[in-house]
């Protein structure tokens, strides 16, 4: 059997872990031998190096995979923490369970979600992964198992939560599912044609809507600078369609070319036509292409070729975003280097639970960005002088190169959290931003 090294998302940085070990007893926690140091990886879905341990051993969390407990009186579910959300949904959603929070994809494990603190459509109203998250238990490289409640060790609680798989070994997740009536969705869409009229209407869909999200034109300029797509929706009520919704057929990008496609012509013909495509201004869609609309093209990111992409997720406070996310976006048009997955969201007026958590009151802007080398990163850095300026921050789950200073004017409560790192957990992110 052939194993493939694991990447992240984005494919870079190019990583090569010395030792791979593999978890499969939720007891015991595997150590590679002295002075290598390890990190768990989940299924790969952070876009850059957080999951990456370059040099050191990455222990593979897949293999716990059992169920241990699942209420379906109170939608209290607890399992091993190689549990993937999608296999998840197929347990409860058939009984009436939902997840609380998701993020865009399903492929994502339930240690993956707590060790980055992952935020859904919904944070408005529920906040990030971590406020539904019970209890759980952390495995010690000194062989202490910890059992963490947001009462119960807290502060390991806290540290764990977004602490970027570097407390120890999540080994066990508990969380807590939201009631649904059915799994169907009704969605609503409707265009905007700038910035300031994304920005007027969030008050009224957020009143009206448990689930927002936005698409927008990354290579729009001048007075179209910011137009997009305001998706919402919620679920359907009771009654409104029983049948369960079709399995959807999967396609896959079968390899990687040698060039990425994505460039700044195909960026803007793609993005003029799915601006003015007609779609229904209100529907019934199942919750899969609602919640996870590329989860249907399996191996997407060999699309950017074999240089891999970046991610660039910031979040902007409301007082600042319109005059930051203007100059981001007018700086992302004229570097024509953008591309088609670019997504605008207005986070709650709600702290997170962890001490790294990225979630923050203000608006969240993430798009991809194919790796042009040098340019990319000039790029990305002149926008990292934006958010800085603004007082905002940037997601480490979808970061590969933002620099110390940064990441330490982001996350001021670093020096606390550094405290609570396991000795023998270390990774390729947490070795570069403390490396300055
Ligand atoms: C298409 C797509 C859409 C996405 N949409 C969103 C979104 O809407 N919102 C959002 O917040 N994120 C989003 N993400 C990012 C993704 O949800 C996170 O990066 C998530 O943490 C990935 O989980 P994973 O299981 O793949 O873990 P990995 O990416 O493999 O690892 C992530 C981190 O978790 C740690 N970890 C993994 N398992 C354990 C464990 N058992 N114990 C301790 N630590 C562990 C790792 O060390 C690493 O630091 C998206 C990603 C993709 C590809």
């Amino acid at each position: 059997m052939t194993l493939s090294i694991p990447q992240s998302w984005g494919r870079c940085p190019a990583s090569q872990p010395r030792q791979v070990l593999f978890c499969h007893d939720r007891q015991t926690l595997s150590l590679p031998a002295q002075p290598l140091t390890c990190l768990p990886f989940g299924n790969g879905r952070s876009y850059g190096d957080v999951g990456l341990n370059n040099g050191g051993a990455l222990l593979l969390g897949r293999g716990l995979d059992r169920f241990i407990a699942f209420d379906p009186a109170s939608g209290i579910l607890r399992a091993e923490a190689g549990v993937l959300l999608a296999e998840i949904l197929a347990l409860v959603v058939p009984q009436g369970w939902f997840l609380a929070v998701t993020p865009g994809t399903q492929f994502v494990t339930l240690g993956g979600a707590v060790a980055n603190d992952v935020h859904g459509k919904n944070h408005h109203v529920t906040g990030s992964f971590g406020e539904q998250v019970l209890a759980f238990e952390l495995l010690r490289s000194d062989g202490q198992r910890l059992l963490c409640t947001p009462t119960h060790n807290g502060d390991w609680f806290r540290a764990t939560v977004g602490g970027l798989g570097l407390t120890g070994l999540i080994s066990w997740v508990e969380i807590q599912l939201q009631r649904i009536a059915n799994p169907w969705i009704v969605a609503e869409n409707r265009r905007f044609a700038s910035l300031d009229e994304f920005l007027a209407l969030n008050d009224d869909y957020e009143a009206r809507y448990p689930y927002i999200v936005s698409w927008i034109d990354c290579a729009a300029r001048g007075r179209a600078l910011g137009r997009g797509i305001y998706m919402a929706g919620m679920h359907a009520p009771p009654g409104v369609l029983k049948s369960t919704p079709p399995e959807r057929l999967a396609l896959t990008v079968p390899f990687t070319p040698p060039l990425s496609p994505v460039n700044a012509l195909s960026v803007r013909l793609f993005n003029q036509l799915y601006y003015h495509l007609p779609r229904p201004a209100r529907g019934l869609t199942p919750y899969q292409p609602f919640f996870y609309p590329l989860d249907n093209l399996l191996e997407w990111n060999r699309m950017y070729g074999r240089r891999g992409f970046f991610q660039y997720q910031c979040v902007i406070p409301i007082t600042e975003a319109r005059a930051a996310l203007s100059e981001i976006l007018d700086r992302i048009a004229t570097s024509g280097q953008g591309s088609m997955l670019a997504v605008l969201k207005r986070f709650g007026e709600r702290s997170s639970g962890g001490l790294l958590s990225f979630p923050r009151p203000g608006i969240t802007l993430a798009l991809d960005f194919p790796n042009r080398g040098p340019g990319t990163l000039k790029l990305l850095e002149q926008l990292d002088a934006v958010t800085r300026q603004a007082g905002g921050a940037v997601y480490p789950a979808k970061d590969a190169r933002m620099s110390g200073a940064s990441f330490r004017q982001y996350y001021p409560q670093w020096n606390t959290f550094s405290r609570y790192i396991d000795p023998r957990f270390s990774s390729s992110f947490w070795r570069r931003v403390m490396a300055d």
